[in-house]
């Protein structure tokens, strides 16, 4: 028996998230470089989304990691997400300070679960030596006070009149295809602009903000109830499956949600890789 691979097309992709503009482009092409670095030295796409979001997280105008969004009581709980072509997840949510909720989850991904959650997530984080670290910047804190001002005055967009309070901006996400034909995908965010303590969006949840195994990886960014509703990354996944291209599959996705609402999607697969969002983003991709 001769056991060996062929060795594919490297693909890296980031974003900085749905509503995410051109002034944090160089966020998305840093973290890019980074983790296509990793593939080009022979990496895994595990590795390469981990050392992508963990640039992403520590931008501090992004919100994931440093500069995450405090909510509505003024704490800070993020999300963070990674799953690979064997189907291995490492999931975690409203987790409080710690500097890279992206390497929490990688250490989640070596337990026997998938997905740990509050304060066990904070328990777990500490008990893996994550020491306390504060995710606060000026910036976060005065964003803060605007969203409780516009909380008070009514100041709400339209697709938020159910809560008459809520909104988003700025998640981190990557995906990534190595030279032994594996995919990875990851995600990180501080949430949406109005939030309540405990709330989990799609973020970390496989199958709506990322998913991934044998034929392909997604990662998506928008709305997190509304991407939940969808289970939007298994929905572009199955279309790849299905033979479309990522591209293509990625685009038709979009039109699961109203114009109005903003959402992101990422995804690759071994025909190439798509980038589709229905308001501005900032993302980089490299294919070689
Ligand atoms: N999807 C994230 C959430 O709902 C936010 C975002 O993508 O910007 O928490």
């Amino acid at each position: 028996m001769v056991w060996g691979f062929t060795l594919m097309a490297l693909i890296m992709i980031t974003h900085c998230g749905a509503g995410s503009t051109e002034k944090v482009l160089d966020a998305s092409e840093k973290a890019g470089k980074v983790g296509f670095e990793i593939l080009n030295k022979g990496g895994s796409a595990l590795d390469a989304v981990v050392g992508a979001t963990i640039v992403l997280e520590d931008d501090e105008r992004l919100n994931a990691g440093t500069g995450s969004r405090l909510r509505l009581s003024g704490k800070i709980q993020m999300d963070a997400s990674l799953m690979d072509s064997k189907r291995d997840c490492g999931c975690v949510a409203a987790l409080e300070g710690v500097k890279n909720p992206i390497k929490v989850a990688r250490e989640v991904m070596k337990t026997p679960h998938l997905f740990i959650a509050g304060e066990g997530a904070n328990e777990f984080a500490r008990s893996k030596g994550f020491e306390y670290y504060d995710p606060k910047t000026d910036r976060t804190v005065r964003a803060w006070e605007k969203v409780r001002k516009r909380l008070r005055e009514k100041d709400l967009p339209s697709w938020a009149e159910k809560w008459e309070d809520y909104d988003v901006r700025d998640t981190v996400g990557a995906v990534a295809l190595d030279s032994r034909g594996w995919f990875a995908t990851s995600n990180s965010t501080g949430g949406t602009t109005f939030m309540l303590d405990g709330r989990v969006g799609d973020t970390p949840v496989i199958g709506a903000g990322l998913y991934a195994a044998e034929k392909g990886a997604v990662s998506a960014t928008g709305i997190g109830e509304e991407i939940v509703r969808v289970v939007l990354s298994k929905w572009v996944y199955d279309r790849m499956v299905d033979g479309r291209h990522p591209q293509d599959a990625c685009d038709a996705s979009l039109e699961l949600f109203e114009k109005d609402m903003p959402t992101g999607v990422i995804a690759v697969s071994k025909d190439g890789y798509g980038v589709s969002c229905n308001t501005k983003m900032a993302w980089w991709a490299r294919e070689g």
